[in-house]
């Protein structure tokens, strides 16, 4: 079995400032920069001692990590580890494609959000097809506030068709869509539909705490990020996974319901599933799904 892990350890600051941003936007001073960056290179290490595991790492900071040298570095050494199937990370794409040569590109998955007020889309778009060009596999994405809708287009048209365009539902900042946005965005996403509620999830069948688990600074374990009852630690060997079904009332945010049995969201995103790429053959919408419309905090 592979183990997913949803690392996030305690970095907390982003070169951009997003009105709509649902982290902390801090400065860190070097004493905090110094932990987190202790912090991943314990667990890198981890990863590096413990070969009879297979491992796909995905990166899930509380702010943007592809601009410190420590984590180009960090999935540099992953990528080159034999049992290491996958390294993705969530980012701005702020940075320019050099640092791929870090790493081994075909193992590296970029969950690209496009931060219209924060940079212009061709710059964007050129740094999206050189990290393409250099091997890496990407999503992009967009936060879908009614004033990105343009934006969104603008972006989908200026993308190669085969890369694919997300949008991310506003829930938190935005509430309701009505059926005009919503019909809106999903010509632009067909999966749209289904990132603009929660999911009914107690009880239910999700993979994380068994084959996916989030990890933070500490190498404390939890099942996901979204439920904070710690199963053990990864680094003292008292995490040992288990099937568990879903204690919270709902799912909201991708890189959770994605691995919610009953949505067979893993089937459809097949080996794109941590970085969200999507080939354009299986971007049939998924439909009839039950709602529960309730304020969500996550729209990275
Ligand atoms: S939404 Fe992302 S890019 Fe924007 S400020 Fe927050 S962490 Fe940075
Ligand atoms: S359904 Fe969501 S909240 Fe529940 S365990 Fe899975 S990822 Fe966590």
């Amino acid at each position: 079995m592979t183990l997913q892990v949803l690392y996030r350890g305690p970095l907390e600051s982003c070169n951009y400032g997003c009105a709509y941003c649902p982290f902390a936007k801090r400065i860190e001073d070097p004493a905090a920069r110094a932990r987190d960056e202790a912090a991943l290179e314990r667990f890198v290490d981890h990863v590096a001692a413990d070969s009879r595991q297979r491992w796909a790492i995905f990166f899930t900071p509380w702010g943007e990590a592809l601009v410190r040298t420590a984590y180009q570095r960090a999935i540099g050494r992953l990528t080159r580890m034999a049992h290491v199937e996958r390294v993705a990370l969530q980012t701005n794409l702020s940075v320019s494609a050099r640092w791929l040569r870090r790493a081994e590109p075909a193992k590296v998955g970029l969950w690209c959000t496009f931060h219209p007020t924060e940079t212009d889309r061709g710059s964007f778009v050129r740094r999206v097809l050189a990290h393409r060009a250099a091997g890496a596999t990407v999503s992009v994405g967009v936060v879908g506030m009614p004033a990105h809708l343009a934006a969104a287009r603008a972006l989908r048209e200026a993308l190669p068709e085969d890369v694919y365009l997300w949008i991310n539902a506003a829930k938190r900042t935005h509430g309701a869509y009505d059926e005009a946005l919503r019909s809106a965005f999903r010509a632009i996403d067909p999966h749209f539909e289904t990132n603009t509620f929660r999911h009914r999830s107690r009880g239910e069948a999700c993979a994380t705490g068994w084959d996916t688990i989030s990890v933070d600074g500490r190498g404390d374990v939890r099942r996901c990020h979204f439920v904070p009852e710690v199963l053990g630690n990864l680094y003292d060997g008292t995490f040992a996974p288990a099937r568990r079904p879903c204690p919270n009332e709902t799912c909201g945010c991708h890189i959770g319901y994605v691995h919610l049995d009953r949505l067979g969201l893993r089937a459809l995103y097949g080996s794109g599933l941590l970085e969200r790429s999507l080939p354009t053959s299986r971007r049939l919408p998924v439909v009839g799904a039950p709602r529960a419309r309730i304020a969500s905090t996550c729209q990275s």
